[in-house]
């Protein structure tokens, strides 16, 4: 008996990285045999930043890595709903009728858009971004889901789509559920400059889909403590992303242990910590890689799944905004 339903997704704007695993995909290949779960390739989401044509046309391109990359993390398409945003536009009635309830003050106080806009350089916000997470609330409600595994970046979304949820509900009678927060076992996992959040548009992310050269590569560059000029001075561990990425990513916790001891100590080379890593991430990585290869055997899948997926919640996407309109007096 299914515990209820997930909605979750990402924007089709580049690879998966490891902050994108442990912060929520983790969570949903976790979940995908005890809920319904809906996957969301958010193409109107990859708008609000830039709506240029040929933005629009990489989506297309990028819709295919996304599913590529959700199959390769082991998510099921049997099990699994995966779809794309623009293939189910009912949704777009929902956010209609959800932008009523949201003030603008309220999603002017949103931290993404402060960031989304200093990292962009955007000094004015479209009426599109600001209404960023309305949209959302639509996607998450427009499926009456009532659990949402996303990183800590996203949770003050979450808590406007609770607000939405109650508000409509108060208004106009019990339509929608308030779905819950999941945050993963990470809830940001940091950059590999030591800077921030990983981030596919930071250039400081080690992708899924990274070859072992490249992600030898990343690891050698990372950014580490660096007070440790030389092996033998004592280093700190806590907030260091080399040990943050062990801590996710490398099940022999002796191993770890061991290694912080000698680092905190000054008895162990970066070389020896970032090794070991290195062979850390490689095993981790070995069975998506596998998956991969396997699916991008057969591309046709890609299609297959999204059509299977579009119809399978467009129905779903209109009886609930049917039931809101029905509950509005909109009949
Ligand atoms: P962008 O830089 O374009 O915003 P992103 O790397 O932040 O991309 P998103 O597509 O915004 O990735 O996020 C997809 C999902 O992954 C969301 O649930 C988000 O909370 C989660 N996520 C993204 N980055 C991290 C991270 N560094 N640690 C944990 N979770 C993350
Ligand atoms: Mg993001």
């Amino acid at each position: 008996m299914s515990k209820g339903r997930i909605l979750t997704g990402d924007r089709p704007t580049g690879a998966l990285h490891l902050g994108n695993y442990v912060g929520t995909l983790a969570n949903r290949v976790k979940l995908q045999d005890e809920y319904e779960v809906f996957l969301l390739v958010a193409d109107y989401h990859a708008l609000t930043r830039h709506a240029e044509k040929d933005h629009v046309i990489a989506t297309r391109a990028f819709t295919r890595d996304l599913v590529m990359d959700y199959l390769a993390v082991g998510i099921d398409p049997n099990k699994v709903t995966i779809y794309r945003q623009s293939d189910v536009p009912s949704v777009c009635e929902l956010h209609l009728l959800f932008s009523m309830l949201a003030t603008v003050p309220r999603l002017e106080r949103v931290p993404t858009l402060k960031e989304v806009m200093d990292a962009e350089h955007i000094e004015q916000p479209s009426y599109g971004l600001l209404g960023y997470p309305v949209l959302q609330a639509a996607d998450i409600l427009h499926v009456r889901a009532n659990l949402v595994p996303v990183g800590k970046d996203q949770a003050s979304h979450l808590e406007l789509t609770r607000e939405i949820a109650r508000r409509f509900n108060f208004l106009y009678g019990d339509v929608f559920p308030e779905p819950d927060t999941l945050i993963g076992q990470v809830p940001t996992l940091v950059g590999t400059d030591g800077q921030g959040k990983m981030s596919k548009s930071l250039g400081n992310a080690i992708m899924l889909s990274d070859d072992s050269a490249t992600v030898k590569h990343k690891v050698r560059d990372m950014y580490t403590d660096p007070k440790r000029v030389r092996a033998d001075i004592p280093g700190t561990v806590e907030g260091n992303p080399v040990f943050d990425y062990h801590d996710a990513f490398n099940p022999n916790r002796v191993e770890v242990e061991e290694l912080k001891t000698r680092y905190r100590a000054g008895k162990v080379g970066d070389v020896e910590v970032k090794n070991k890593l290195t062979a850390a991430l490689e095993n981790f990585l070995a069975p998506i890689r596998e998956r991969r290869a396997r699916y991008t055997a057969n591309p046709k899948i890609v299609d297959e799944i999204l059509a299977a997926g579009a119809a399978k919640v467009r129905p779903i996407s209109e009886e609930t905004v049917r039931m809101a309109r029905d509950a509005m007096g909109l009949k």
